[in-house]
């Protein structure tokens, strides 16, 4: 990656605005979220020859068979999390680091766990070069956690779980959620659990969404 400071036009801005208001359209109303996604250049997260689709509300290749989400799908999931400035929030699944920067620009203090050695070194490095180095990135199983900062008031998943990872679970304060898609077809179900006691969750269940599976171990 160059050291080039990555342009930010008014095209870009003005690109940026109407996927605001194509996320309002579909119903988004948290509008820190909305501030957020008008506020970081998305097309940062995606290789320059494909700028253009960077303010489509598509996921898109970012190389490693993997994908930047689709902003809806990252506003979703955001809004379900109900951050408040200052919560500890796990993520499993960098990826390109564009859901962690959301996560920042609500003011949470984001842990992020990739499992792709190439991607995680690449999503480091952007992370840096656009002023968001406060996310605590790990190369590590997302199945594990972070057991030695644990506990988070929220976890995140960007991955399709064909079951739920029980550390996670464990890992979590009581009153906190976790959102995970979940599933053991091509389709997972957007799940939330509310930890209510040690052992105890409220499972709720927002609908079908598709991501690329959660794998288990390190990918090198
Ligand atoms: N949150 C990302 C979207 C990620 S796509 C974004 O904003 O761009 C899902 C990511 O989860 C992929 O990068 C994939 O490599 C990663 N992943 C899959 N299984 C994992 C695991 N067990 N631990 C950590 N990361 C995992």
């Amino acid at each position: 990656m160059n050291k080039k400071k990555i342009p930010d036009s008014y095209r870009h801005k003005g690109l940026r605005k109407g996927l605001v208001n194509e996320l309002i359209r579909k119903g988004i109303q948290d509008q820190r979220i909305l501030d957020a996604i008008g506020k970081i250049p998305r097309h940062a997260f995606l290789d320059r020859a494909f700028e253009e689709k960077a303010y489509q509300d598509i996921p898109f290749p970012i190389g490693n068979e993997q994908t930047i989400s689709q902003p809806y799908t990252v506003a979703f999931q955001t809004q379900l999390l109900e951050v408040q400035k200052g919560d500890k929030i796990l993520e499993i699944g960098t990826g390109s680091g564009y859901q962690a920067c959301v996560l920042v620009e609500l003011g949470a203090r984001v842990y992020s766990i990739e499992r792709q050695e190439i991607l995680f070194h690449r999503t480091n490095a952007l992370l840096k070069k656009l002023g968001y180095g406060q996310v605590r990135t790990y190369l590590k199983d997302g199945y594990e956690g972070l057991p030695r900062h644990a506990p988070f008031d929220k976890i995140l998943v960007t991955a399709g779980a064909k079951e739920i990872p029980p550390k996670l679970k464990v890992q979590l304060k009581i009153g906190g959620f976790l959102v995970i898609p979940f599933g053991h077809g091509s389709i997972q179900k957007m799940i939330r659990l509310t930890k209510l006691s040690d052992d105890k969750f409220r499972k709720e269940d927002f609908g079908d969404f598709r991501f690329v599976p959660l794998l288990k171990g390190i990918n090198r």
